[in-house]
């Protein structure tokens, strides 16, 4: 099993259709594909929704995407009641059971005469009670009065939540036991007209390509409730994101949930995880075309793929709150704004005394008053006029203090200090707020926090900050050649450079490195792999497999979604590059060369991973030295050589192999030789980008 791509929630109804204006107590849908969610639709009556499922149903496995719908009713009754009455205890005998006995059309329906029927069977006072008929019910209890139930009240999962009813009660405010018969036809219908592929759980174990399971919309009830609109709407709308967020382990552990006959209500007991999935709010993702390179050009020139991918991403990580400790290397989502002036009082910048108004040039001698004042130690006494008090370095000024003379500077005496004019006005003092002013943007949003950036957020009263949730960044390498280091290489075998490489890079980055190994050049490998990646990333990075012959799975796979740029960059090293969506994550396929896997990893993934970050576009800066080398190449292409600096000068890499790894290692950067440069002569200026400019 490798996730759900596609969630579904709806919010049931037993009633009857009232028509095509939105409200409450009809059948509400929420679907997020993708990740990209839809606006919660409004269905007019049961055989609406049985048809919009279908369609989606059939859309989602037409995509390849798997799909979880989620249904606010039970799917099934205290233990006992499907054997006593189809005689067998699989709860979907009884959804069957069911589906060949309603009657539903979109104004009326036989639910209660079917309770009643069912009734019969047993006191003919219960299980079912309630009636929201005009007319009597034989065997339909209206009331509780003479109510009798062979079965119990609750299932096990209703015992365990609290504010939920019964299934038995079929009328009244609140009540769920007529979605109940009216829903498990319409379920059971679906179910059988996709034969085999789809899973009910907890019955069934959730495999196939779509589960139906069993919702409670009021575990998210804190956070509907601060949702404006109608709230069936809200409810589904934020179950939805809730599941498409959670974590695959969140998740796999919710449907880890033994419950055979009555079936269970999926998140109850997990209910924190589930709350902060749904308050876990992403933008949603990037659409195909983002990576669509200029038409009619042939060869594109790094500055204008650059200028597409700036133009076209933007974040795709949601919003957390962070602890101060915790933040450095972390994007800032918001402004941060100072809370506290800085300094938030006037004090003095030194040890010395203080006093009031200047003094000109010339002897004084100012009285010293009793006490001092010290950091963390407000004197709370005036100074008086023509005296002095001692204060050290931090203090705030007293009452009656502007001024500071240096200890160095006068001479103490007993109870007096003589010392030399002039002294000015606020000599050796700090104004309040003379850094920052309570109000005043401290750090803009976007900015990466710097362990400075720590000192300054805690000075100005924040102790904790609204970042981006770190960038995930899958590393896979593509290549039936390809061993892991270390292992026993037969001929014809290398070994994986790219991968360690790249994530050591992701993390330097200060973004979350997925490792998603190495997959062989088998196209259904590599797709359940991306499925993988697509569900625990926000971006995949792989490398090789990105051109266009027999063996590059991966610019087929991405052709097959139908996103698949193949970028012809005027650049070296460089080909080729293949860009795309796999379920709505970008992937970016880097060039199996080590050397140029590196060079694209940092000329376009180091800019577009930042932005998608939250963090802006990250340019390297260079600076111009003089070249301690010759070299002549064509007008128009860009490119990168392995170089580093001595004595001044630019030297580069002896080889331009893009397969001579060992010259990655022996440089310190890259020299970037610009697209209209041809010749280059020794003690010509290029321009030299440290690897530090790059961020590794
Ligand atoms: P490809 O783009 O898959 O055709 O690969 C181009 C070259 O890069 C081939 O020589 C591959 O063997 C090599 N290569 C691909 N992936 C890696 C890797 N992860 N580590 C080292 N070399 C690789
Ligand atoms: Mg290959």
């Amino acid at each position: 099993m490798n996730g759900f791509q596609s969630f579904a929630m709806v919010d049931w109804s037993g009633g009857n259709d009232t028509g095509p204006r939105p409200r409450k107590d009809a059948i509400w849908i929420a679907v997020v594909r993708a990740g990209r969610a839809d606006s919660p639709r409004y269905l007019r009556n049961r055989a609406q929704a049985e048809e919009v499922l279908r369609d989606l149903i059939t859309e989602e496995r037409a995509a390849g995407r798997r799909l979880l719908i989620g249904f606010d009713f039970p799917f099934g009754y205290p233990v006992g009641f499907a054997q006593a009455v189809t005689g067998k205890k699989d709860p979907l005998a009884l959804w069957a059971w069911l589906a060949d006995r309603v009657e539903d059309a979109p104004k009326a329906n036989n639910r209660f005469d079917l309770a009643g029927q069912i009734n019969a069977q047993f006191s003919g006072n219960g299980p079912f009670w309630g009636n929201a008929l005009a007319r009597d019910i034989a065997n339909l209890p209206r009331t509780k009065g003479d109510y009798q139930n062979p079965f119990p009240d609750r299932r096990a999962c209703e015992k365990a939540a609290r504010g939920t009813f019964t299934c038995w009660q079929l009328a009244g405010a609140g009540s769920v036991g007529g979605q109940v018969l009216m829903g498990l036809p319409v379920l059971a219908r679906l179910r059988r007209s996709f034969e085999g592929a789809v899973s009910v759980w907890p019955f069934e174990p959730p495999d196939r390509d779509v589960a139906f399971v069993e919702i409670w919309p009021s575990l998210l009830n804190d956070q509907v409730r601060r949702m404006p609109g109608i709230r069936d709407a809200a409810q589904v709308h934020l179950m939805a994101r809730a599941l498409a967020n959670l974590a695959p382990t969140d998740l796999a552990q919710m449907l880890a949930q033994h419950a055979p006959e009555e079936g269970w209500i999926f998140g109850l007991g997990h209910e924190a995880t589930l709350q902060n999935a749904a308050a876990d709010l992403r933008p949603p993702p990037l659409t195909n075309d983002c990576f669509a390179l200029p038409g009619g050009v042939d060869w594109t020139p790094v500055d204008d793929a650059l200028a597409r991918l700036r133009d076209r991403l933007r974040p795709v990580v949601g919003v957390e709150a962070t602890p101060l400790g915790g933040a450095s290397g972390r994007v800032l989502a918001e402004d941060l704004v100072a809370v506290r002036s800085n300094p938030p009082l006037p004090n003095t910048a030194v040890d010395g005394y203080g006093f009031a108004g200047a003094l000109v040039e010339g002897p004084h001698r100012l009285p010293l008053i009793e006490g001092r004042a010290a950091a963390g130690l407000k004197f709370n006494g005036t100074v008086p006029p023509g005296h002095a008090i001692r204060v050290l370095t931090g203090a705030a000024l007293p009452d009656g203090v502007d001024t500071v003379i240096l200890e160095e500077d006068v001479t103490l005496g007993l109870g007096e200090i003589a010392f030399l004019g002039p002294v000015k006005v606020g000599a050796n003092t700090r104004a309040a707020g003379e850094d920052i002013v309570a109000g005043q943007v401290a750090l803009p949003r976007g900015r990466t926090v710097a362990p400075a950036d720590l000192a300054l957020a805690s000075a100005v009263g924040v102790g904790e900050l609204q970042v981006f949730r770190p960038l995930r960044v899958a590393v896979l390498s593509t290549g039936d050649e390809l061993l892991e280091a270390g292992a026993e290489a037969q001929p014809g075998q290398i070994f994986d450079a790219n991968r360690p490489m790249l994530l050591e890079i992701v993390r330097r980055w200060a973004f979350e490195p997925v490792d998603m190994g190495r997959v062989a050049d088998d196209r259904t490998a590599l797709r359940k792999r991306l499925d993988r990646a697509a569900t625990c990333a926000d971006v995949i990075l792989t490398s090789g497999g990105a051109s266009a012959g027999d063996e590059d799975h991966v610019s087929a796979l991405l052709r097959e979604t139908g996103s698949l740029q193949s970028w012809r960059i005027a650049l070296k090293p460089g080909r080729p590059l293949a860009l795309g969506m796999w379920q709505g994550v970008p992937v970016f396929g880097l060039p199996g060369n080590p050397v140029a896997a590196l060079v694209c990893a940092l000329v376009f993934g180091r800019p577009a991973l930042s932005l998608m970050a939250g963090a802006g576009w990250a340019e390297p800066t260079g600076f111009d030295i003089p070249a301690a080398f010759a070299k002549r190449k064509k007008a128009g292409r860009r490119e990168y050589l392995r170089a580093r600096v001595r004595d001044g000068r630019a030297e580069v890499f002896k080889s331009e192999g893009s397969g001579r790894i060992s010259g990655l290692s022996w440089a310190e950067g890259l020299v970037e030789i610009t697209d209209a440069q041809q010749d280059i002569a020794p003690g010509d200026l290029v321009r030299f980008i440290p690897f530090g400019s790059f961020g590794i």
